[in-house]
């Protein structure tokens, strides 16, 4: 990321809440005794899943658009 650049800062800032949310997220679900889950959590953590790799996506749309190259977009896990 471009640390001169508000967006990107903004961009990444929002990637890795959504990265946190579908983590911990998951985490519930693993925890979880096998077939107890709610179709709910499993659909929390399916959108949750979607929003982060939107964000993704959003970042490298950025980074090609604004800076005219796309920067390695790490996994986020760590
Ligand atoms: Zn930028």
């Amino acid at each position: 990321m471009r640390q001169d650049c508000p967006e990107c800062q903004r961009l990444w800032r929002e990637y890795a809440t959504a990265t946190r949310t579908h983590i911990g997220l998951e985490k519930k679900l693993r925890l979880l005794a096998p077939g107890s889950a709610s179709d709910k959590l499993a659909r929390d953590v399916a959108s949750a899943a979607t929003v982060r790799e939107t964000a993704r996506q959003t970042i490298h749309e950025h980074e090609v658009a604004t800076h005219g190259g796309a920067a390695e977009v790490a996994d986020g896990n760590s």
